[in-house]
Protein backbone atom coordinates (compact mmCIF):
# COMPACT_ATOMS: atom_id res chain seq x y z
CA UNK A 1 0.00 0.00 0.00
CA UNK A 2 1.09 3.46 -0.66
CA UNK A 3 2.60 5.54 2.17
CA UNK A 4 0.91 8.05 3.91
CA UNK A 5 3.01 10.71 2.17
CA UNK A 6 2.69 9.11 -1.38
CA UNK A 7 -1.41 9.46 -0.68
CA UNK A 8 -0.80 13.09 0.26
CA UNK A 9 1.14 14.01 -2.73
CA UNK A 10 -1.62 12.37 -5.14
CA UNK A 11 -3.97 14.13 -3.71
CA UNK A 12 -2.72 17.56 -3.77
CA UNK A 13 -1.82 16.53 -7.75
CA UNK A 14 -5.94 16.21 -7.77
CA UNK A 15 -7.32 19.58 -8.35
CA UNK A 16 -10.84 19.98 -6.28
CA UNK A 17 -11.20 23.53 -5.81
CA UNK A 18 -14.64 24.56 -3.99
CA UNK A 19 -15.83 27.16 -6.92
CA UNK A 20 -17.48 28.75 -3.50
CA UNK A 21 -20.79 29.46 -4.98
CA UNK A 22 -24.35 27.37 -4.80
CA UNK A 23 -25.20 25.21 -8.13
CA UNK A 24 -21.79 25.97 -10.03
CA UNK A 25 -22.65 23.01 -12.05
CA UNK A 26 -18.73 22.15 -11.66
CA UNK A 27 -17.57 18.43 -10.57
CA UNK A 28 -15.28 19.33 -7.94
CA UNK A 29 -14.46 16.76 -5.52
CA UNK A 30 -14.76 13.78 -8.72
CA UNK A 31 -11.04 13.33 -8.94
CA UNK A 32 -10.69 13.31 -5.38
CA UNK A 33 -13.85 10.81 -5.08
CA UNK A 34 -12.47 8.54 -7.77
CA UNK A 35 -8.88 8.38 -6.90
CA UNK A 36 -10.37 7.13 -2.79
CA UNK A 37 -12.68 4.95 -4.15
CA UNK A 38 -10.05 3.28 -6.13
CA UNK A 39 -7.42 3.45 -2.48
CA UNK A 40 -10.68 1.88 -0.31
CA UNK A 41 -11.32 -0.83 -2.96
CA UNK A 42 -7.72 -2.02 -3.50
CA UNK A 43 -7.96 -2.27 0.26
CA UNK A 44 -11.20 -4.89 0.04
CA UNK A 45 -13.42 -2.07 1.87
CA UNK A 46 -17.06 -1.44 1.05
CA UNK A 47 -17.64 1.81 -0.44
CA UNK A 48 -20.23 3.62 -1.24
CA UNK A 49 -21.56 7.12 -2.68
CA UNK A 50 -23.37 9.75 -1.91
CA UNK A 51 -24.88 12.40 -4.07
CA UNK A 52 -24.76 15.90 -3.14
CA UNK A 53 -25.11 17.57 -5.99
CA UNK A 54 -24.62 16.51 -9.77
CA UNK A 55 -21.00 15.60 -10.35
CA UNK A 56 -20.28 15.74 -6.42
CA UNK A 57 -20.36 13.05 -4.04
CA UNK A 58 -19.53 12.15 -0.55
CA UNK A 59 -17.25 8.48 -0.67
CA UNK A 60 -18.12 6.35 2.59
CA UNK A 61 -15.89 3.49 3.19
CA UNK A 62 -17.18 0.91 6.15
CA UNK A 63 -15.43 -1.56 7.65
CA UNK A 64 -17.09 -4.23 9.06
CA UNK A 65 -16.69 -5.60 12.70
CA UNK A 66 -15.71 -9.14 13.36
CA UNK A 67 -18.48 -8.87 17.07
CA UNK A 68 -20.44 -6.22 16.84
CA UNK A 69 -22.30 -4.09 14.07
CA UNK A 70 -23.01 -0.76 16.24
CA UNK A 71 -21.50 2.07 18.37
CA UNK A 72 -18.20 2.34 15.50
CA UNK A 73 -16.38 4.92 14.92
CA UNK A 74 -15.94 7.30 11.90
CA UNK A 75 -13.18 8.80 10.81
CA UNK A 76 -14.46 12.56 8.88
CA UNK A 77 -12.75 14.78 6.47
CA UNK A 78 -13.71 16.94 3.78
CA UNK A 79 -12.00 16.74 -0.26
CA UNK A 80 -12.80 20.31 -1.64
CA UNK A 81 -10.08 22.74 -0.98
CA UNK A 82 -10.40 26.82 -1.00
CA UNK A 83 -9.74 28.37 -4.39
CA UNK A 84 -5.95 29.24 -5.79
CA UNK A 85 -5.99 32.63 -6.95
CA UNK A 86 -2.96 34.26 -5.96
CA UNK A 87 -1.38 31.56 -4.60
CA UNK A 88 2.51 31.80 -4.69
CA UNK A 89 3.25 28.29 -5.34
CA UNK A 90 1.97 25.99 -7.97
CA UNK A 91 -1.03 24.63 -6.12
CA UNK A 92 -1.41 21.27 -7.55
CA UNK A 93 2.32 20.21 -7.24
CA UNK A 94 3.08 18.54 -4.35
CA UNK A 95 6.66 19.83 -3.43
CA UNK A 96 8.63 18.37 -0.84
CA UNK A 97 10.83 21.43 0.89
CA UNK A 98 12.32 21.35 4.75
CA UNK A 99 10.10 18.61 5.78
CA UNK A 100 6.71 20.23 4.72
CA UNK A 101 4.45 19.10 1.39
CA UNK A 102 3.51 21.97 -0.13
CA UNK A 103 0.03 22.59 -2.48
CA UNK A 104 -3.31 23.47 -2.17
CA UNK A 105 -5.05 21.39 0.68
CA UNK A 106 -1.68 19.91 2.01
CA UNK A 107 -2.81 21.73 5.00
CA UNK A 108 -6.59 21.80 4.70
CA UNK A 109 -7.59 19.04 5.09
CA UNK A 110 -5.65 16.71 1.97
CA UNK A 111 -3.54 15.82 5.11
CA UNK A 112 -5.83 14.43 7.41
CA UNK A 113 -7.54 12.38 4.43
CA UNK A 114 -4.56 10.74 3.84
CA UNK A 115 -3.51 10.12 7.25
CA UNK A 116 -7.26 8.78 7.88
CA UNK A 117 -7.11 6.41 5.10
CA UNK A 118 -4.05 4.68 5.97
CA UNK A 119 -5.30 4.23 9.49
CA UNK A 120 -8.74 2.84 8.33
CA UNK A 121 -6.73 0.22 5.65
CA UNK A 122 -4.80 -1.42 8.69
CA UNK A 123 -7.61 -1.17 10.70
CA UNK A 124 -9.37 -3.17 7.51
CA UNK A 125 -5.95 -5.70 7.76
CA UNK A 126 -6.71 -6.66 11.53
CA UNK A 127 -8.39 -10.39 11.31
CA UNK A 128 -10.25 -8.99 14.55
CA UNK A 129 -11.71 -5.86 14.71
CA UNK A 130 -14.27 -5.24 17.71
CA UNK A 131 -16.40 -2.43 16.15
CA UNK A 132 -17.18 -0.98 12.57
CA UNK A 133 -15.16 2.07 11.24
CA UNK A 134 -16.32 4.64 9.10
CA UNK A 135 -14.21 6.34 6.92
CA UNK A 136 -16.10 8.96 5.20
CA UNK A 137 -14.92 11.84 2.48
CA UNK A 138 -16.96 14.68 2.63
CA UNK A 139 -18.09 17.06 -0.40
CA UNK A 140 -18.64 21.13 -0.17
CA UNK A 141 -16.84 21.16 3.36
CA UNK A 142 -15.59 25.06 2.14
CA UNK A 143 -18.84 26.87 1.04
CA UNK A 144 -22.28 25.50 2.82
CA UNK A 145 -20.94 21.97 4.39
CA UNK A 146 -23.56 20.22 2.29
CA UNK A 147 -22.02 16.54 2.01
CA UNK A 148 -21.99 16.68 5.68
CA UNK A 149 -26.10 17.15 5.65
CA UNK A 150 -26.53 14.85 3.16
CA UNK A 151 -24.00 12.93 4.98
CA UNK A 152 -26.61 12.58 7.88
CA UNK A 153 -29.25 11.85 6.21
CA UNK A 154 -28.25 7.95 6.18
CA UNK A 155 -27.45 6.47 9.49
CA UNK A 156 -24.36 4.76 10.12
CA UNK A 157 -23.04 2.09 12.66
CA UNK A 158 -21.13 4.56 14.72
CA UNK A 159 -21.78 6.86 18.17
CA UNK A 160 -18.74 9.11 17.49
CA UNK A 161 -16.54 10.92 14.77
CA UNK A 162 -13.40 12.72 14.48
CA UNK A 163 -13.42 15.05 12.17
CA UNK A 164 -9.97 15.93 10.18
CA UNK A 165 -8.98 19.47 10.34
CA UNK A 166 -5.57 21.23 10.91
CA UNK A 167 -5.54 21.58 15.08
CA UNK A 168 -1.93 20.32 15.51
CA UNK A 169 -3.75 17.47 16.74
CA UNK A 170 -5.27 19.40 19.48
CA UNK A 171 -8.48 17.87 21.02
CA UNK A 172 -11.07 20.62 19.26
CA UNK A 173 -14.61 19.75 21.23
CA UNK A 174 -15.99 23.11 20.82
CA UNK A 175 -16.41 25.67 17.97
CA UNK A 176 -18.48 28.60 16.40
CA UNK A 177 -21.43 28.39 14.02
CA UNK A 178 -22.38 30.86 11.31
CA UNK A 179 -25.34 32.65 10.02
CA UNK A 180 -25.34 34.97 6.96
CA UNK A 181 -27.49 37.15 5.48
CA UNK A 182 -27.85 40.25 3.26
CA UNK A 183 -29.48 43.44 4.73
CA UNK A 184 -31.09 46.07 1.89
CA UNK A 185 -31.14 49.91 2.39
CA UNK A 186 -33.51 51.31 0.45
CA UNK A 187 -32.98 54.72 -0.98
CA UNK A 188 -34.07 57.42 -4.08
CA UNK A 189 -33.20 57.71 -7.15
CA UNK A 190 -32.23 60.70 -8.85
CA UNK A 191 -29.69 62.60 -11.14
CA UNK A 192 -26.57 62.74 -9.82
CA UNK A 193 -26.97 66.84 -10.24
CA UNK A 194 -29.92 66.97 -7.95
CA UNK A 195 -28.66 65.36 -5.39
CA UNK A 196 -31.41 67.01 -3.30
CA UNK A 197 -34.14 65.64 -5.45
CA UNK A 198 -33.46 61.90 -4.15
CA UNK A 199 -31.90 59.98 -1.25
CA UNK A 200 -28.36 58.26 -1.38
CA UNK A 201 -28.48 54.67 -0.02
CA UNK A 202 -24.92 54.80 0.74
CA UNK A 203 -25.40 57.90 3.61
CA UNK A 204 -27.92 55.67 4.89
CA UNK A 205 -25.79 52.65 4.91
CA UNK A 206 -23.23 54.66 6.40
CA UNK A 207 -25.73 54.84 9.53
CA UNK A 208 -26.56 51.39 9.09
CA UNK A 209 -23.32 49.82 9.39
CA UNK A 210 -22.27 52.42 12.32
CA UNK A 211 -25.36 50.65 14.57
CA UNK A 212 -23.99 47.18 13.27
CA UNK A 213 -20.72 48.09 15.04
CA UNK A 214 -22.50 48.84 18.15
CA UNK A 215 -24.36 45.91 17.85
CA UNK A 216 -20.79 43.80 17.61
CA UNK A 217 -19.54 45.94 20.67
CA UNK A 218 -22.78 44.48 22.66
CA UNK A 219 -21.88 40.84 21.21
CA UNK A 220 -18.29 41.11 22.86
CA UNK A 221 -20.12 42.24 26.50
CA UNK A 222 -22.01 38.90 26.91
CA UNK A 223 -20.47 36.27 28.55
CA UNK A 224 -17.47 34.51 27.21
CA UNK A 225 -17.27 30.98 26.71
CA UNK A 226 -14.39 29.41 28.22
CA UNK A 227 -12.65 27.67 25.01
CA UNK A 228 -14.22 30.00 22.42
CA UNK A 229 -14.60 33.53 23.82
CA UNK A 230 -17.59 35.86 22.85
CA UNK A 231 -19.61 35.42 19.67
CA UNK A 232 -18.44 38.22 16.91
CA UNK A 233 -20.46 40.16 14.24
CA UNK A 234 -18.52 41.10 10.74
CA UNK A 235 -20.10 43.29 8.13
CA UNK A 236 -17.97 41.59 5.00
CA UNK A 237 -19.42 43.23 2.07
CA UNK A 238 -21.00 46.47 1.05
CA UNK A 239 -22.50 46.66 -2.68
CA UNK A 240 -24.33 49.90 -4.09
CA UNK A 241 -24.65 52.77 -6.22
CA UNK A 242 -24.82 52.11 -10.35
CA UNK A 243 -22.98 54.71 -11.34
CA UNK A 244 -20.59 58.37 -9.90
CA UNK A 245 -23.88 60.61 -11.80
CA UNK A 246 -26.64 58.45 -10.38
CA UNK A 247 -28.20 59.16 -6.57
CA UNK A 248 -28.00 55.01 -5.59
CA UNK A 249 -31.25 54.00 -4.32
CA UNK A 250 -30.14 50.27 -2.67
CA UNK A 251 -26.79 50.02 -0.72
CA UNK A 252 -26.65 45.66 0.28
CA UNK A 253 -24.76 44.49 3.33
CA UNK A 254 -23.23 41.08 3.76
CA UNK A 255 -23.43 40.24 7.02
CA UNK A 256 -22.27 37.64 9.28
CA UNK A 257 -22.66 36.38 12.97
CA UNK A 258 -20.10 33.73 14.57
CA UNK A 259 -22.45 31.61 16.91
CA UNK A 260 -21.35 30.14 20.69
CA UNK A 261 -22.96 27.06 21.10
CA UNK A 262 -26.84 27.62 22.19
CA UNK A 263 -26.98 30.45 20.27
CA UNK A 264 -29.36 30.10 17.60
CA UNK A 265 -28.90 31.99 14.21
CA UNK A 266 -32.36 33.24 13.53
CA UNK A 267 -32.81 34.28 16.94
CA UNK A 268 -29.31 36.27 16.54
CA UNK A 269 -30.59 37.77 13.32
CA UNK A 270 -34.16 39.01 14.75
CA UNK A 271 -31.84 40.30 17.76
CA UNK A 272 -29.76 42.34 14.94
CA UNK A 273 -32.75 43.13 12.89
CA UNK A 274 -34.76 44.97 16.42
CA UNK A 275 -31.16 46.63 17.68
CA UNK A 276 -30.75 48.34 14.42
CA UNK A 277 -34.37 49.59 14.40
CA UNK A 278 -34.71 50.50 17.80
CA UNK A 279 -31.24 52.48 17.32
CA UNK A 280 -32.51 54.29 13.50
CA UNK A 281 -36.31 54.18 14.14
CA UNK A 282 -37.83 55.35 11.40
CA UNK A 283 -34.93 57.38 9.89
CA UNK A 284 -33.66 54.39 7.54
CA UNK A 285 -35.56 51.72 4.91
CA UNK A 286 -34.04 48.48 5.23
CA UNK A 287 -35.18 44.83 5.31
CA UNK A 288 -33.29 41.99 6.00
CA UNK A 289 -33.62 39.11 3.83
CA UNK A 290 -33.98 35.32 5.66
CA UNK A 291 -30.71 33.74 6.30
CA UNK A 292 -28.47 32.28 3.51
CA UNK A 293 -26.79 30.12 5.53
CA UNK A 294 -27.19 28.85 9.36
CA UNK A 295 -24.76 26.15 10.42
CA UNK A 296 -24.93 24.68 14.04
CA UNK A 297 -22.05 25.35 16.80
CA UNK A 298 -20.07 22.49 18.03
CA UNK A 299 -19.94 21.09 21.16
CA UNK A 300 -19.08 17.99 22.73
CA UNK A 301 -19.08 17.17 26.69
CA UNK A 302 -15.16 16.55 27.88
CA UNK A 303 -15.93 12.96 29.87
CA UNK A 304 -17.16 11.78 26.41
CA UNK A 305 -15.40 8.87 25.97
CA UNK A 306 -14.07 9.63 22.59
CA UNK A 307 -12.89 12.44 24.11
CA UNK A 308 -11.12 10.60 26.78
CA UNK A 309 -9.64 7.55 23.96
CA UNK A 310 -8.14 10.05 21.74
CA UNK A 311 -5.98 11.32 24.22
CA UNK A 312 -5.22 7.67 25.41
CA UNK A 313 -3.83 7.29 22.15
CA UNK A 314 -1.91 10.39 22.01
CA UNK A 315 -0.52 9.44 25.34
CA UNK A 316 0.93 5.74 23.23
CA UNK A 317 1.75 7.49 20.49
CA UNK A 318 2.86 10.69 20.30
CA UNK A 319 4.27 10.71 24.39
CA UNK A 320 1.49 12.70 26.08
CA UNK A 321 -2.50 14.51 25.64
CA UNK A 322 -2.52 17.17 23.52
CA UNK A 323 -4.91 20.07 24.94
CA UNK A 324 -8.24 20.16 24.66
CA UNK A 325 -9.13 23.58 22.23
CA UNK A 326 -12.10 25.03 20.89
CA UNK A 327 -11.92 27.02 17.30
CA UNK A 328 -13.70 29.90 15.75
CA UNK A 329 -14.38 28.54 12.00
CA UNK A 330 -17.02 26.06 11.42
CA UNK A 331 -16.48 22.51 10.46
CA UNK A 332 -18.76 19.39 9.47
CA UNK A 333 -18.45 18.31 12.87
CA UNK A 334 -21.50 20.39 14.07
CA UNK A 335 -23.63 18.22 11.62
CA UNK A 336 -22.47 14.74 12.96
CA UNK A 337 -22.94 15.91 16.29
CA UNK A 338 -26.77 17.16 15.99
CA UNK A 339 -27.19 13.98 14.85
CA UNK A 340 -26.17 12.31 18.04
CA UNK A 341 -22.94 11.34 16.96
CA UNK A 342 -20.09 12.46 19.62
CA UNK A 343 -17.80 14.46 17.72
CA UNK A 344 -14.44 16.15 18.08
CA UNK A 345 -11.92 17.92 15.73
CA UNK A 346 -8.83 16.67 15.62
CA UNK A 347 -5.99 16.79 12.67
CA UNK A 348 -2.32 17.18 11.27
CA UNK A 349 -1.38 21.00 10.58
CA UNK A 350 -1.57 24.40 11.82
CA UNK A 351 -4.96 26.54 10.52
CA UNK A 352 -2.23 29.30 10.30
CA UNK A 353 -0.72 27.70 6.87
CA UNK A 354 -4.50 26.94 5.44
CA UNK A 355 -6.36 28.86 3.03
CA UNK A 356 -2.82 30.74 2.66
CA UNK A 357 -0.84 31.28 -0.56
CA UNK A 358 1.59 28.77 0.03
CA UNK A 359 0.30 26.07 2.01
CA UNK A 360 2.06 23.31 3.73
CA UNK A 361 1.89 21.08 6.34
CA UNK A 362 4.45 19.48 7.93
CA UNK A 363 5.16 15.68 7.38
CA UNK A 364 6.01 14.51 10.50
CA UNK A 365 2.19 16.14 11.63
CA UNK A 366 0.76 14.18 8.79
CA UNK A 367 2.39 10.77 9.69
CA UNK A 368 2.22 10.60 13.74
CA UNK A 369 -1.44 11.38 13.05
CA UNK A 370 -1.93 8.37 11.27
CA UNK A 371 -0.16 6.73 13.59
CA UNK A 372 -2.47 8.11 16.51
CA UNK A 373 -5.62 7.64 14.57
CA UNK A 374 -4.44 3.68 14.02
CA UNK A 375 -4.00 3.51 18.02
CA UNK A 376 -7.67 5.33 18.30
CA UNK A 377 -9.26 2.34 16.18
CA UNK A 378 -7.16 -0.34 18.24
CA UNK A 379 -8.40 0.72 21.35
CA UNK A 380 -11.40 1.81 20.06
CA UNK A 381 -14.01 -1.22 20.14
CA UNK A 382 -12.48 -2.96 22.78
CA UNK A 383 -13.17 -0.51 25.29
CA UNK A 384 -17.10 0.76 23.80
ZN1 LIG B 1 -10.96 22.29 6.33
Amino acid sequence: MATVLQLLRDMIAIPSVNPMRANSGEAVEQGMANFIETVLSHARIDCKRQQVAPGRDNVIGVVHSTSSDANGLMLNSHMDTVPVDNMSIKPFDPVIQNGCVFGRGSCDAKASIAAMLAAVIHYANQSDRASPVVFAAMADEEFAFSGSWKLIEDSWPVSACIIGEPTQLRRVIAHKGIVRWRINIHGLSAHGATPELGRNAVYEAARVALALEDFARKLAQQEPHRLLGHSTLNLGKVAGGHAVNIVPDKCVFEVECRLLPGQDGQQTLHDCEQFLRERLKESVELDFEAPYLIDPPLETVSDAPIVGLLARAQQEELGSEKELDGANYGTDGSKLSRAGIQTVVCGPGNIAQAHTANEFVEIEQVELASRMYKRLLANWGRTQ
